[in-house]
């Protein structure tokens, strides 16, 4: 008789929104991590700890750098 472990029911929790934290190893739902890496850093704190900066930090500065008020001037 097989039994198989996969299927409605067998498991109390969802596992597929678990994700262990890449920084602290911390198992974590992905859908409540602040972290705008939430696939895999439990927490902003984490993320910025590992990676120097966060995600959200840098793509803020991407979008004022992208808006250089472009008046370049034709060099002829
Ligand atoms: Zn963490």
């Amino acid at each position: 008789m097989v039994d198989t472990p996969i299927g409605p029911g067998s498991t109390g929790m969802n596992l597929n929104h678990i994700k262990v934290c890449a920084r602290c190893n911390l198992r974590y739902d992905w859908r409540k991590s602040p972290s705008s890496m939430k696939m895999t850093y439990c927490s902003s704190l984490c993320e910025k700890a590992d990676l120097g900066f966060t995600l959200e930090a840098l793509l803020r500065y991407e979008r004022a750098a992208a808006e250089p008020e472009a008046e370049a001037t034709p060099a002829v």
